[in-house]
C-alpha cells in the first residue's frame, strides 16, 4: 500500500496557525508515526478495554437470546444451532472477555476481538448454510449485527474490523456458491445489503478512529504545551531565583561599601579629632616654656634681686629652653620619620660601654625623684658589639629610660637586655603608673598623649614613643610592652643579631 500522509488540518480546509503542529497520519491505517503511534496505542487500549468488555458481554446475551428465534423459527436445526451458539461463538466472545482481565492483553487486544467478531460473523453465515430455507434466506441480518458490533462497539481499529467486515461477507458469498440452496435473486439482494452495511461501517469506523486520534493528538499537543510552559516556568523561576541572589550580593556589598565608608568617616574624624588635640597639645607644650622663659627673663631684670633668686631663675630659664628644645628635636625627628629622611648608619656599638653610660646618665635624675636604678647585664657577655645606629640606638633607650622615670613616682626602674639566637632582646622596666589595657596598642601611635586627658599632669608631646617604634622598625627589631596599672610597665624591643660580635666565647 502507498503511504499517504496528510495534514489533518489541511484535509478539514483549517488553518492550523503556524505555530501548532499539524498531525501527520497515513490515510490509508490512519496510523501516525513510529513513537507516537506506540503512545496513540496505549491510550487507545486504556481508553477503550471497558467499552470493549461491555460490549463483548452485550454481545454474549444477545448471541444467545436469539436462540429463542432458533426455536420459534427454525426448530427442525434448532440443535446445530444452539451448538454453533453455545459451543463455538459464545465461547470465543467469552475466552476473549476473561482474557481481557489478563495482564499482556493490551498487546493482542486487537487480534483477538477481530477473531472474535470474525467468528461471530462465520457463525452467523454457518447458521445460514445449515438452515432450512426461512433461514437461509433471512438469517444474513445477524451478519448486520456482528458488523455494527465490529465497526462502532468493541474499538477494533479500521484496519482491523475492515478486514473481518470483508471475511465475512466473502464467507457469506463463498457459501451462497458453494451451497446454493437460497434462491440467486435473494442471494444477491441480501449481498447487496451487506456490502451496503460494510462500506457504511467502514466509513463509521474510519471516521471514529479519526476523531479518536485527533483527540489523542491534540491531548498530545496540549501535555506537550503544557511541558513547555512548566520548562519556561522553571526557567524563569531560577532566573527570579538569581536575580534575587545577585540582588542579595548586590545589597550585601553595598552595606559592606557603606560600612567601609562609615569606617572611612569615622577614621578620619577621629584623625581629625586627634590632629586637633595634637595641634593643641604642641601649642600648650611651645606656650608653656616659651611663658616660663619671657616672664622669668623680665624678673631676671628686676634690680634688687638676691644671687639666690637669679640663680633660681635662670634655672628655670634653662629648663623651659630644655622643654621646649625637646619638644621642637621630637617634631624635627617625626617629621624626617615621615619623609622618609632617616637612614641608619650603622657603626659598631659596644652594648655594655653605651649600657653603663645610660646607668651613670640616668641614676641622677632617678635619684631627684627617689628612685632606684638598676642595671641588669647578668645575662650578657661581658663585651657584647653590635652592629647598629649608635644615634638611634641611644635615642631609643633614652626616650625608654626618660618615660620610666617620669611615669614612675616610687620604686625602681631596671634595664637590660639577654641574647636571643638572632636577635638581643633589650627591656625597660618601671614601678610606675602602668597603662590600662585599652591604651596599650594605642601608645605608639603619635598624637597619642595629646588624647588623653588625665596625662595632662605629665608634660610631654606624646611623640615620643611613635618615635621610639619608628626607629626600632629602621633598625630590624620590634617593640611592644607588658604593663599592669599601679604595678608598671615593662618595654621590649629587638635588635637583630647578624651583625652582633659575640666576644668572649659566646
Ligand atoms: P610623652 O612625650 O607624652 O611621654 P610618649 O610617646 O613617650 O609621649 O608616651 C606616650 C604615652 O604613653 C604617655 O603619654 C604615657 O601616657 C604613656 N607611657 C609611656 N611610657 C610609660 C611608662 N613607662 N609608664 C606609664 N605610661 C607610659
Amino acid at each position: 500500500m502507498v503511504k499517504k500522509n496528510v495534514n489533518i488540518d489541511k484535509q478539514l480546509g483549517r488553518d492550523s496557525g503556524n505555530s501548532r503542529p499539524g498531525m501527520d497520519l497515513n490515510i490509508f491505517t490512519l496510523a501516525f508515526g513510529d513513537e507516537l503511534e506506540q503512545k496513540f496505542r496505549q491510550d487507545y487500549f486504556q481508553s477503550s478495554v471497558r467499552l470493549l468488555r461491555y460490549s463483548f458481554f452485550l454481545g454474549i446475551i444477545y448471541y444467545s437470546s436469539f436462540a429463542f428465534l432458533d426455536v420459534v423459527a427454525l426448530p427442525e436445526v434448532k440443535r446445530e444451532l444452539f451448538i454453533i451458539r453455545f459451543y463455538v461463538v459464545i465461547p470465543v466472545i467469552l475466552a476473549v472477555f476473561l482474557l481481557s482481565f489478563t495482564k499482556g492483553f493490551h498487546r493482542w487486544w486487537q487480534f483477538a476481538a477481530f477473531i472474535a467478531t470474525t467468528i461471530a460473523g462465520f457463525g452467523i453465515v454457518v447458521m445460514t448454510v445449515i438452515s432450512p430455507e426461512l433461514g437461509r434466506h433471512h438469517y444474513y441480518p445477524g451478519a448486520m449485527l456482528v458488523l455494527f458490533y465490529c465497526y462502532m462497539l468493541i474499538k477494533l481499529r479500521f484496519v482491523w474490523a475492515s478486514l473481518a467486515g470483508w471475511l465475512i461477507i466473502i464467507a457469506y458469498l463463498v457459501s451462497t456458491i458453494l451451497f446454493p440452496g437460497v434462491d440467486l435473486d435473494v442471494a444477491r439482494i441480501n449481498l447487496f445489503f451487506l456490502v451496503s452495511a460494510n462500506i457504511l461501517g467502514m466509513f463509521g469506523g474510519y471516521a471514529l478512529e479519526f476523531y479518536a486520534r485527533k483527540d489523542f493528538f491534540n491531548r498530545y499537543l496540549l501535555k506537550k504545551e503544557s511541558e513547555k510552559v512548566e520548562e519556561a516556568n522553571e526557567k524563569l523561576e531560577e532566573k527570579v531565583r538569581e536575580k534575587t541572589r545577585s540582588l542579595k550580593e548586590d545589597i550585601q556589598r553595598r552595606k559592606l561599601i557603606e560600612k567601609e565608608l562609615i569606617d572611612a568617616k569615622n577614621r578620619a574624624e577621629e584623625s581629625d579629632r586627634l590632629k586637633s588635640a595634637f595641634l593643641a597639645n604642641m601649642s600648650h607644650e611651645i606656650r608653656t616654656p616659651m611663658n616660663g622663659i619671657l616672664g622669668f627673663t623680665g624678673l631676671l631684670s628686676e634690680p634688687d634681686l638676691t644671687g639666690e633668686q637669679q640663680k633660681k631663675y635662670v634655672e628655670i630659664i634653662q629648663k623651659s629652653g630644655d622643654r621646649m628644645l625637646n619638644t621642637v628635636n621630637d617634631l624635627i625627628d617625626i617629621s624626617r620619620i615621615e619623609t622618609e629622611q632617616v637612614q641608619p648608619a650603622m657603626k659598631t656599638v659596644d652594648v655594655i660601654r653605651e649600657f653603663q653610660n645610660f646607668f651613670a646618665f640616668f641614676q641622677k635624675e632617678a635619684k631627684d625623684k627617689d628612685l632606684q636604678l638598676f642595671l641588669d647585664s647578668k645575662d650578657l657577655p661581658e663585651k657584647l658589639v653590635l652592629q647598629t645606629d649608635p644615634s638611634l640606638f641611644e635615642s631609643i633607650m633614652t626616650n625608654l629610660l626618660k618615660n620610666a622615670i617620669k611615669y614612675t613616682s616610687k620604686g625602681f626602674i631596671r634595664f637590660g637586655a639577654k641574647l636571643n639566637e638572632n636577635h638581643v632582646e633589650f627591656y625597660v622596666s618601671d614601678t610606675g603608673i602602668g597603662i590600662p589595657e585599652e591604651r596599650q596598642d594605642a601608645i605608639f601611635d603619635r598624637f597619642v598623649q595629646a588624647d588623653i586627658q588625665d596625662t595632662k599632669a605629665f608634660e610631654g608631646s606624646g611623640l615620643g614613643l611613635s618615635i621610639t617604634k619608628a626607629y626600632v622598625e629602621l633598625l630590624g627589631g620590634s617593640i611592644w610592652l607588658r604593663s599592669e596599672i599601679n604595678s608598671g610597665s615593662t618595654f621590649y624591643f629587638t635588635h637583630p643579631l647578624l651583625a652582633i660580635d659575640k666576644k668572649n666565647g659566646h
